[in-house]
């Protein structure tokens, strides 16, 4: 596996500014949002990152779990207006393409090529050149931005993010960015962390970095992002009582 410089440079950066570790959902898989909602808040589009969110690491197609809900997320947002970016597919590792070829098959989605591994400002370039290129062109702050990796996928997004809100001071006036503030324009790039993984992998990584978020969250100060609104209920899954007659039976077999 190749050295992710962008990445390795990311605990500098936690030193002066550690909310940039700091997703704004938390969950275990894809399931659990509520694409029609995020919609209806003024999110237009979506980032996704591939392995361990979408797909099994190293496989191209969609874990079979996630079918109906992606399918959902597709038809709420959109042609067009749902990405992969990967450090794997479309990177320059994925020579001539070939993977990032299989995964938009598979997926049915563009897959970005980029030259610098997520959370790289070069990769956020490239996303930002496709969504202005959109015919109906998608502004940082309507993405949401969906990974299982803090130093990568959310760092990212928090990198968009505070980008959008220097960009907007810069250009408003005070009474400008109060009336901006009041528009129904949604306060993104959403960073959207998915726990759970579909195969074990960098689990001490990932490890450190749910210390990490936890340790930045007790120490955060302000108003914590409500994110429940864009979530889904799913229901535990059905738990079976033993039959009453059963312990009987193991006496039975054990004499
Ligand atoms: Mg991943």
């Amino acid at each position: 596996m190749p050295l992710n410089i962008p990445g390795l440079l990311v605990p500098f950066q936690l030193v002066i500014y550690p909310r940039i570790a700091l997703p704004h959902v938390s969950i275990k898989d894809i399931r659990q949002l509520n694409f029609r909602t995020l919609k209806k808040a003024g999110y237009r589009g979506a980032v996704f990152d591939k392995d361990n969110c979408l797909t099994i690491p190293y496989q191209d197609h969609l874990v079979p779990e996630i079918t109906e809900v992606w399918k959902e997320c597709l038809e709420t947002f959109g042609d067009g207006n749902v990405i992969i970016v990967s450090n794997s597919a479309g990177t320059y590792l994925d020579a001539g393409g070939i993977q990032a070829e299989s995964v938009s098959y598979h997926l049915q989605v563009p897959v970005l090529a980029h030259k610098s591994f997520k959370p790289a400002y070069s990769c956020i370039s490239a996303i930002r050149s496709y969504f202005s290129s959109l015919p109906n062109p998608v502004k940082d702050n309507e993405l949401i931005i969906v990974g299982d990796r803090i130093f990568t996928d959310i760092v990212m997004a928090n990198r968009i993010r505070n980008a959008h809100l220097n960009r907007s001071n810069a250009l408003a006036s005070p009474s400008e960015s109060t009336n901006a503030a009041n528009t129904q324009s949604p306060d993104g790039p959403l960073a959207i962390w998915t726990t759970g993984v579909w195969k074990k992998e960098a689990m001490v990584m990932r490890y450190l970095e749910q210390s990490l978020v936890k340790a930045v969250t007790r120490w955060s100060t302000g108003e914590p992002f409500d994110g429940a609104r864009f979530l889904k209920v799913i229901p535990a899954p059905e738990i079976k009582k033993p039959a009453k007659w059963l312990p009987g039976w193991n006496i039975f077999q054990r004499s």
